[in-house]
This record gives C-alpha cells, sequence and structure tokens, in this order.
C-alpha cells in the first residue's frame, strides 16, 4: 500500500510540474481548488435546498440550472461538471448512484461518504433501491416510484427532497439544519423534529 502511495505521489508531483511548465495552470490555481474542495460540504446543499424551500424563484432556478443555482449560494462551480437538482414529489422519490465509480456533486456535498464508493451500494442501489433505502431506515410507500439516477463524470447529481410537513414558517437557518448529506442523495429523507 506504501509502494502505490509512494507512486502515486511522485505521479501527481511529475503531472502537476508538467502542467505548470506548459502554463496550463498555475500553483494560485491549484492552492485555489484546494481551498474550495475542502471547504465544500453538505452544508452548502443543504443551504441551496433550505432556500430552493422557501424561494420560489430560486427553486426554478435550481431546477433548470443547478450549475448557476450552486454559484448563487457561494459554490466553486468553476470547472466542475454541470450540476442536476432531481425534485422529490409526492409520488416520486430520487436515489443517486455512480454506478461506474463514484462520481459524486462534491462543489456542493464535499467529499462523498465511504458508502457511496462501494460496489455493495453502486450495484444493490440500481437492482433493489427499495430494499437499500429500507436498510436506510427509509421507507418509500408502495405507490411512490423510486427513480435511481446516475451520476457520471459529465453531469452529477442531487437531490432536492420534500419539504417536511409543519415547517411553512421556518427559516433558512432553521431549514438547513434539517437536511443532511443522505437526503440530497436519496438514501434518508429531512425529518422535522
Ligand atoms: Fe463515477
Amino acid at each position: 500500500m506504501r509502494i502505490v502511495e509512494a507512486e502515486s505521489g511522485a505521479l501527481l508531483a511529475a503531472v502537476t510540474s508538467l502542467l505548470q511548465d506548459k502554463g496550463l495552470v498555475s500553483p494560485a490555481e491549484i492552492r485555489e481548488r484546494i481551498a474550495f474542495t475542502e471547504t465544500a460540504s453538505p452544508a452548502l446543499g443543504a443551504r441551496l435546498v433550505a432556500k430552493a424551500w422557501r424561494e420560489p424563484a430560486f427553486h426554478a432556478l435550481a431546477l433548470r440550472d443547478g450549475t448557476a443555482a450552486a454559484e448563487a449560494i457561494g459554490a466553486f462551480m468553476r470547472g466542475a461538471p454541470p450540476l442536476g437538482v432531481l425534485e422529490n414529489r409526492p409520488g416520486l422519490h430520487h436515489v443517486v448512484v455512480c454506478t461506474l465509480c463514484s462520481c459524486y456533486p462534491r462543489t456542493v456535498l464535499g467529499y462523498p461518504p465511504f458508502w457511496f464508493k462501494s460496489s455493495a451500494y453502486r450495484a444493490r442501489t440500481v437492482r433493489d433501491p427499495r430494499g437499500v433505502l429500507a436498510e436506510w431506515g427509509t421507507t418509500i410507500p408502495d405507490d411512490t416510484t423510486i427513480r435511481v439516477v446516475d451520476s457520471t463524470a459529465d453531469y452529477r447529481w442531487m437531490v432536492l427532497p420534500l419539504r417536511p410537513a409543519g415547517t411553512d414558517d421556518w427559516s433558512e437557518d432553521d431549514l438547513a439544519a434539517l437536511v443532511h448529506e443522505g437526503d440530497m442523495i436519496g438514501v434518508t429523507v429531512p425529518k422535522a423534529a
């Protein structure tokens, strides 16, 4: 394992210096990207969700152009694949999976949880989404369609969950605090305490 890490470190250093030598990327750009990657977290996605729940114009923007909506809440989208927002509705629930590898909307959710990359999640979510969700304690009514959406290198997806009942007069901050990582992948659903 250590040998592999040493080799990948050397490879990274070689590719980085080559890109810099050719003027394709500057050290400042690399530092900027690392900083944004490390500050992205599910809190950003939760902000997007809360704002979409409260503001009809932003809701429409999120569904039409997720990338623009993410930029509007401060996510760093330059160079990132476009973001799509999948709205859950009564009768329709979305679950996101990258069947091929681990494509994840990092700009709005941060690093993917370990299980998102697991072959078990990737394979089983496609075959038996309802069964996988049940293991998370998420019961989707039988008459609700579960749509499994493949996140890819070209397009990243996040879920806009159903707004919990009884939250009509809640502030954006309070709503954002309800929304957790799994809710935006679709394995769990937000609940008003
Ligand atoms: Fe992937």
